[in-house]
């Protein structure tokens, strides 16, 4: 029986980086998934410029692109009447992108092969190995692989999570469902759109294949009437969106639909002795800002230095709680954003206030960039100034609704009070634990 330092449960984002991480550091390391790849999962595919660094270090940038992932070099932000353009251009190293996991995830499992990881797909984990508390490897339909460390990247329903009974904490509701599809015949554009116009959520953007990728998010609430009859109600949306229904009038949808609505936001406890885990598998946040594919990466690259660590001698349970805490501080505002950008309903007359003051203001602009590509937490472009001035904006355009607005300008209030007490929260934990927080790298 072949054992190994590191045996990774789970290929894709998370799994198949940290794999190849690892074993460039010198690691015996084995990644497993149960899919055969080429494979797809349920997921839009806007990239990061943070993530897409991490893709250029592990060097798979340019066969990505000769694949034909789309750069997005910009981002249009639409609210009802509201437009925000913003550059990415030189706001960061590399360009958005948008590309289909069919084709990102199969190249991120090759990579690991080529880095010296063993890669085994079609290879399902039922189970874990243990000594007393320790897990000491898994336990797969095709025989059991020890390792001193099993890493969980194995998604939102992570068989390691549930195996060792991995608590979750700060849950949130779903806002929205999803459904997306591929077209031809649209106009491939270089930019990401972003966009609520009424009660509905948009994401959109040309990708690999030639196609374009349009995405509408209603309300959780309107699944019954959204699968009552999925084509009309998809063209209905887009048709919503003028812009959007401009560039897509001679569209031509390529497949099914897509769809997804059956999910929940959290953090799980993601570390004990002798497993960790990563991506999806330790957290998972409202897609609306198009965050988990790149945090995905940056945990993996914060994850191998972290394990490297461990095992060379300097505790790896430690190093592994370390990493958790980091985790949660990367994580944290930014989980609570994407719950208020995909919260139900309209855009109320305050949140419109809100995103013109960011249009009208070319430093807010750019802090908008930054803030989805994680350079600076939300809550240093969203301060209580500008949540002023847009609650005065709000009451200056639409007296009508003051007494609403006022009221949300105090419910934010509150939950920014509520936010920082949850941070003191994980700052205790840290505390309690008795160790220093590990904020070092993004
Ligand atoms: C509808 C939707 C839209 C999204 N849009 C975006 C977006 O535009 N941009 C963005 O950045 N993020 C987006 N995300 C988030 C993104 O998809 C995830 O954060 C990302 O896929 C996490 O990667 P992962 O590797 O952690 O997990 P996953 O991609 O879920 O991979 C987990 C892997 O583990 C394998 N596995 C599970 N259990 C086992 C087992 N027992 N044995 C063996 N293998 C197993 C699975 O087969 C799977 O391949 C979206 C998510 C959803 C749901």
């Amino acid at each position: 029986m072949e054992s190994f330092d590191v045996v990774v449960v789970g290929a894709r984002c998370a799994g198949s980086p940290l794999a190849a991480m690892l074993a460039r550091r010198g690691l015996k390391v084995c990644v497993l998934d149960r899919a055969h790849f080429p494979s797809e999962t349920p997921s839009t595919h806007m990239i990061q410029s943070c993530g897409v660094d991490v893709l250029d270090e592990l060097g798979v940038l340019d066969t990505l692109m000769s694949a034909g992932a789309a750069p997005l070099h910009g981002a249009t932000i639409a609210s009802d009447d509201v437009r925000i353009h913003a550059a990415v251009d030189g706001q960061a190293d590399h360009p958005v992108l948008c590309l289909r996991r069919l084709t990102l995830d199969v190249l991120l499992v090759e990579a690991a092969g080529a880095a010296g990881a063993e890669v085994r797909t079609g290879t399902r984990v039922a189970g874990l190995l243990r000594d007393g508390d320790r897990v000491t490897g898994v336990r797969t339909d095709k025989g059991t692989i020890p390792a001193r460390l099993v890493v969980g990247a194995d998604g939102r329903h992570s068989t390691v999570a549930d195996t060792v009974g991995a608590q979750e904490y700060d849950v949130t509701p779903p806002g929205r469902m999803v459904a997306w599809g591929y077209f031809e015949g649209v106009d491939r554009e270089p930019l990401a759109r972003f966009g609520r116009m009424k009660d509905m959520g948009y994401l959109a953007g040309p990708t690999d294949g030639d196609l374009y990728m349009a995405a509408i998010a209603p309300d959780q609430c309107r699944v019954n009437e959204f699968q009552a009859d999925r084509d009309t109600f998809f063209t209905n949306a887009i048709r919503n969106w003028p812009e959007l229904a401009d560039l897509m009038a001679d569209a031509k949808r390529v497949g099914p639909l897509r769809v997804f609505t059956k999910w929940h936001g959290y953090f799980r406890q993601s570390a004990g002795p002798g497993w960790v885990l990563v991506g999806d598998a330790g957290h998972f946040k409202d897609f609306s800002p198009g965050q988990g594919i790149s945090d995905a990466l940056r945990q993996a690259r914060h994850l191998a230095r972290s394990i490297e660590d461990g095992l060379a001698g300097n505790g790896l349970d430690d190093a592994m709680q370390r990493w958790w805490d980091w985790r949660d501080h990367d994580a944290y505002e930014m989980y609570w954003y994407a719950a208020r950008m995909g919260a139900p309903g309209p855009a109320t007359p305050w949140t419109n206030a809100l995103l013109r003051e960011i249009s009208a203001n070319p430093a807010a602009t750019r802090a908008f960039i930054q803030v989805l590509n994680h350079d600076i937490p939300p809550s240093q472009l969203y301060t209580p100034a500008m949540a002023w001035r847009a609650t005065a904006r709000a009451i200056r355009e639409q007296p009508r609704h003051a007494p609403a607005t006022v009221r949300q300008f105090i419910s934010t209030a509150r939950e920014g009070l509520q936010q920082a007490r949850r941070k003191q929260r994980l700052a205790d934990r840290t505390r309690s634990m008795n160790r220093e927080p590990d904020r070092s790298q993004r």
